[in-house]
């Protein structure tokens, strides 16, 4: 284990599936990164139950045993692990600075794998039932709730596509909006409209998730006159949008108007030489844990063919240069 004081190779923040497969990559390079996983390590998927769709578990697996897979195989070929919450960076100046409260990090190249989180409505019963009926991700659990009836939150873009996903297995859908007007696309909505199995319930909001060990029903409360009424349930997707987890970076890496990091397309290169994203955090369109690994695996690459043009060599046998890396 090397000293906090060392200027290291690379430092990683984040332990999800892009962090971690950016640590198998960097650690199967002899990059030794440090991994800062943070305190709660492993991301979205240690709230999500089966994970059906990931390739190679023919069988599924759950959420939090797949991180640990992970981690494990990244731990295999020596990468070093804290499992905290990055604090502060500072990515003024090489070597790049990084602190986990009074403890400073220090490396030559770093990868922003920090995730998005989904938002929740903030009732205590949704948390209560999270992951047993509640869930923010239609694409992970939908096929959960063949039919089932289901309630869906949110107006915009996101909530329509959990929607009409939702169609394909559950009985019935009801898209509860607190308007009655939608954020999301006019083609979303006249998809929607026409698709027999989704109904609408606008004007409203999800007030309290009924029932003990599972969803039995919903509280759903007029945004106009305030009055509640209960109707069966048998789940609740909450889809009213994500946050990028950047507020660290934002004042040093550029990001849309979401905050979302911008990486130079085809690339995961940031706006800072030697400063990568990989990524929920980078991307709001994809968000799966196989597009998740697979940014991973090509900030790795990237962070290795940019400290491999620091020292004036070309990079290993894995790395062909880019031709631009010789400008770095
Ligand atoms: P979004 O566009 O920000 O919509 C969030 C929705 O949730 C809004 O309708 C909002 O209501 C509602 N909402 C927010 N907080 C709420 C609360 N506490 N209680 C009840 N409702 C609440 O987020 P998004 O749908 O995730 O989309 C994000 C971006 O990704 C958008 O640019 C979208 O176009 C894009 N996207 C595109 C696709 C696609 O093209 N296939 C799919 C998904 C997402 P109000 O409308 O009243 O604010």
């Amino acid at each position: 284990m090397s000293d906090q004081n060392d200027v290291r190779e690379l430092i990683i923040i984040g332990g999800g599936p892009a962090g971690y497969t950016a640590a198998l990559y960097a650690a199967r390079a002899d990059l030794e990164p440090l991994v800062i996983e943070g305190f709660q390590w492993g991301g979205q998927l240690m709230i999500t139950s089966d994970v059906e769709n990931y390739p190679g578990y023919a069988d599924g697996v759950m959420g939090p045993e797949m991180m640990s897979d992970f981690r494990r195989q990244a731990e295999r070929f020596g990468s070093e692990f804290i499992t905290d919450d990055v604090t502060k960076v500072d990515f003024s100046g090489s070597p790049f600075r990084v602190w986990v409260g009074n403890d400073e990090y220090s490396a030559r190249a770093v990868i922003v794998a920090t995730g998005a989180s989904a938002r929740w409505l903030g009732i205590e019963s949704e948390q209560q039932h999270r992951g047993r009926g509640v869930s923010t991700c239609a694409t992970c659990d939908g096929a959960f709730f063949r039919e089932k009836d289901v309630y869906v939150v949110g107006g915009g873009d996101s909530a329509f596509e959990e929607a009409l996903f939702l169609t394909k297995f559950a009985t019935s859908v009801r898209l509860v909006h607190r308007r009655d007007e939608f954020r999301a696309s006019k083609i979303m909505v006249d998809r929607a409209e026409k698709n027999d199995k989704l109904d609408f319930v606008l004007n409203a909001v999800v007030d309290e998730i009924l029932g003990d060990t599972k969803v039995e029903g919903l509280r759903l409360r007029s945004t106009v006159t305030d009055d509640t009424w209960e109707v069966p349930a048998d789940g609740l997707f909450v889809a009213i949008g994500h946050d990028p987890n950047t507020g660290l970076f934002l004042d040093q890496l550029e990001h849309d108007a979401a905050g979302y990091l911008i990486a130079k397309p085809g690339t995961t290169e940031t706006n800072v030489p030697g400063v990568f994203a990989a990524g929920d955090v980078q991307d709001h369109t994809y968000r799966q844990a196989i597009t998740a690994a697979g940014s991973g695996c090509q900030a790795a690459l990237d962070a290795e063919r940019y400290l491999a043009a620091l020292e004036g060599h070309p990079g290993t046998a894995m790395t062909a240069p880019r031709p631009e890396a010789a400008e770095v």
